[in-house]
């Protein structure tokens, strides 16, 4: 099997220790060692939510799965909800919602920006007595466009207003400093295949004390899905339905690392790479497709010259060089590319995937400096210490 660099913002490259602990061989999910496992995967993922009064569920499902669970046993038929997406992954929450028969209010935000946290609270404002928001859904990172919320900002707008908040940051926990129990998050949501670089197949959820009470009283129907019901089982160190075990052995492993690296390194590692890959992208004169301030930190979003396939650059990328980046989804395909920042890969894969990229460019015919994006990284790596573990 030839070697490939994996690009995509999710499933990313899983480090060798990670790999191997999915490899381990099977046990009882009803007994004394799962129980341990499960027990101690849960506590070590909330610093990472930024919460000590969440309860983290795990749900063998991938991020979808986790995102459902949040909707349905939070909302249901007739509920207002407010929605603000940011790009595809914010319109898959409206969808989901929408499937529970909630009443969805969208407030619209130019795909490539982050939500205007004062458009939010004037929404928010304009919305009395029946017209309340029961819930609002959020995106953390939106992967589609490469932008990222300001979410300390927005929970600053939506304090006070009452409505339940639900997150999804499948792309974007563990790649930055997240404050769950500060920011006031009913329910935040990721899952294993992003920044904590492990196979797909887990979604984690992080459930505040008073989404619960909210749970009592929703009668709306859900069954795989029933938090309440993952939450009972938690308490015995067990899950409802059998567990995808081996991924439950790779997040172990990988909190390992995160926690031997230490989360700031880990969040400067991110910010560090997609500040590489916009300093390339920029220097070839290609544009970024989200907005000053707005800019993941996991995938980059860059925009490809009028006239140039995006779909084909990737093409070429996979088949010649063994580089494989995401594309454009929705009303972008086509036109942009992503390069993600997450997963197990050196500055040395980054300078690699983007001198690759310029050649690739080349070829299409756009015209460039060959080596100055390479160049552009460079320097960003070469002028960026990485600070002390904490
Ligand atoms: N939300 C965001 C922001 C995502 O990036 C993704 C996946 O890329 C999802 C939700 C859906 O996750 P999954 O594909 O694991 O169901």
């Amino acid at each position: 099997m030839s070697k490939s660099l994996l690009f995509i913002p999710g499933p990313v490259t899983v480090a060798e220790p990670v790999l191997t602990a999915t490899a381990q061989p099977m046990i009882d999910h009803r007994g004394p060692e799962f129980k341990a496992l499960l027990e101690r995967v849960a506590r070590r993922m909330k610093p990472i939510f930024g919460t000590e009064r969440a309860e983290v569920l795990l749900l063998g499902s991938s991020g979808t799965g986790g995102l459902e669970a949040a909707v349905a046993n939070m909302f249901g038929a007739g509920d207002r909800i407010l929605a603000c997406p940011i790009g595809v992954f914010g319109e898959r929450l409206i969808a989901i919602a929408r499937t529970f028969g909630c009443d969805v209010d969208v407030l619209e935000t130019a795909w490539g920006s982050g939500v205007d946290p004062q458009a939010l609270r004037a929404k928010l404002e304009s919305a009395a007595g029946e017209r309340r928001y029961a819930g609002i859904l959020l995106t953390h990172n939106e992967t589609s466009t490469g932008s990222q919320n300001d979410l300390a900002s927005l929970a600053a707008a939506i304090r006070g207003c009452g409505a339940y908040v639900v997150v999804d940051s499948v792309s974007g926990l563990a790649a930055s400093d997240f404050r769950m129990d500060e920011w006031g998050f009913d329910i935040v949501v990721t899952a294993s295949q992003k920044a904590l670089a492990v196979p797909p197949g887990l979604a984690m959820v992080a459930v505040a004390p008073r989404a619960w009470e909210r749970m009592d009283s929703n009668r709306a129907p859900r069954y795989y899905f029933d938090l309440k019901k993952a939450r009972d089982f938690a308490a015995l160190g067990q899950t409802p339905w059998t567990p995808p075990v081996s991924i439950v052995y790779g997040l172990d492993a990988a909190l390992d690392e995160f926690e031997r690296t230490g989360p700031r390194r880990v969040w400067e590692r991110h910010a560090r790479y997609a500040r590489a890959i916009r300093a390339c992208a920029e220097a070839l004169g290609l544009e970024i497709f989200s907005a000053e301030g707005a800019h993941s930190v996991t995938v980059v979003a860059i925009r490809v010259p009028a006239g140039i396939d995006a779909d084909a650059i990737r093409k070429r990328l996979r088949d010649d060089r063994g580089v494989v980046i995401g594309g454009g989804q929705g009303k972008l395909k086509g036109q942009i590319i992503r390069i993600g920042t997450m997963g197990d890969l050196s500055q040395t894969d980054v300078l690699g995937a983007l001198g690759a990229l310029e050649i690739a460019l080349l070829d299409a015919g756009v015209s460039l400096h060959i080596g100055s994006g390479v160049q552009a990284a460079l320097r960003v790596f070469l002028e960026t210490e990485a600070p002390a573990a904490v």
